[in-house]
């Protein structure tokens, strides 16, 4: 009895032994392997970041918002 395996990616039946052995056809492996690779990266940057912190980021808004309601004044 032949054993059915399908992609892990597409879950379609897989035909050859290598795909087998991989668990994916020849494309969903390359696209996993991007995938594997874009997973890390973004793992570094959100480690950089963390690093740079929110203060940053919030310093950002609140002038935004200052400049905004600044407008909103010289217009009306
Ligand atoms: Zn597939």
């Amino acid at each position: 009895m032949e054993q059915v395996i399908n992609c892990l990616r597409c879950n379609r039946r897989l035909k050859t032994v290598k795909s087998r052995e991989l668990g994916f056809g020849p494309v969903c492996y390359k696209k996993h392997l991007q995938e594997q690779a874009d997973k890390e990266f973004k793992k570094n940057q959100t480690t950089i970041d963390e690093y740079l912190g929110d203060e940053h980021n919030a310093t950002n808004d609140s002038k935004a918002i200052s400049q905004n309601e600044q407008k909103a004044f010289q217009v009306s």
